[in-house]
C-alpha cells in the first residue's frame, strides 16, 4: 500500500525531471532546489531550525546564547540561524524572567526534578542556596497555609476532615531537605 503511493507520488515528479534536464538552464534551477535551505522557526524563546529529511536529526533546537539542542558546538543549526537573524528574522522574545529567591533573593534557576505534581508549581534551584533554599521556601509555604487553612476536607457531622498537613507535612519537608543535604554533603551556603 505505502509502495504504491510513493510510485504514484513520484511520478510526476520524475517526468518533470527529465523535462527539466532537456534545459541546460532549468537544470541549475533544479541542483539548487534540491538542497533544501534548514528553515529557522520561533519556539518559545529558542530557534527550531529544520533540516529536511536529508539530516539526522532534521529538528535542531538553538537557544539565544547560540546553544544547540543536538550537542554539537559548532552546529550548522547555529549557523543557520545566524544567517536567519543577519537576513533580518524575527528575534526569539527572551525567556520569562526566574524570580528571585525567596529566601535570599539570588537568581534561581529552573529545576524540572522538582516541579510540584500535585501543586503544579515549578520546582527551581537557587544560585546561592541550591536545593536548599527551594526547599526551605516550599516548606515555609506550606506552613503557611497550613496556618491559614488547615483543611483540606473541612470536618463535618459524622466525617473527620482531611487536613493538608495529613497530606504533606513541613516536617516531610525538611526530611527532604535534610535528606539531600546528608546524601550529597552540598551545603552552598555554609
Ligand atoms: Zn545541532
Ligand atoms: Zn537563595
Amino acid at each position: 500500500m505505502k509502495t504504491a503511493l510513493l510510485s504514484n507520488d513520484l511520478e510526476p515528479l520524475e517526468r518533470r525531471n527529465t523535462s527539466i534536464q532537456r534545459n541546460p538552464k532549468a537544470s541549475l534551477i533544479r541542483d539548487t532546489a534540491v538542497i533544501v535551505a534548514p528553515t529557522v522557526t520561533i519556539q518559545g524563546s529558542q530557534y527550531l531550525v529544520h533540516f529536511g529529511p536529508a539530516k539526522n536529526p532534521r529538528y535542531h533546537t538553538v537557544t539565544k546564547n547560540k546553544e544547540c539542542s543536538c550537542g554539537a558546538s559548532y552546529c550548522e543549526a547555529i549557523e543557520a540561524v545566524r544567517q536567519y537573524l543577519l537576513a533580518g528574522g524575527t528575534r526569539a522574545p527572551d525567556p520569562p524572567a526566574e524570580p528571585a529567591c525567596p529566601i535570599c533573593g539570588s537568581k534561581t534557576f529552573p529545576d524540572r526534578n522538582w516541579d510540584g505534581k500535585y501543586t503544579r508549581t515549578l520546582g527551581w534551584r537557587c544560585e546561592k542556596g541550591g536545593l536548599r533554599h527551594f526547599l526551605e521556601a516550599r516548606t515555609e509555604r506550606i506552613k503557611k497555609q497550613f496556618a491559614e487553612n488547615p483543611w483540606l476536607i473541612p470536618p463535618a457531622p459524622g466525617y473527620p476532615g482531611v487536613r493538608r498537613d495529613e497530606l504533606m507535612t513541613w516536617e516531610e519537608c525538611e526530611a527532604i531537605r535534610r535528606k539531600v543535604f546528608l546524601e550529597t554533603g552540598y551545603d552552598p551556603t555554609a
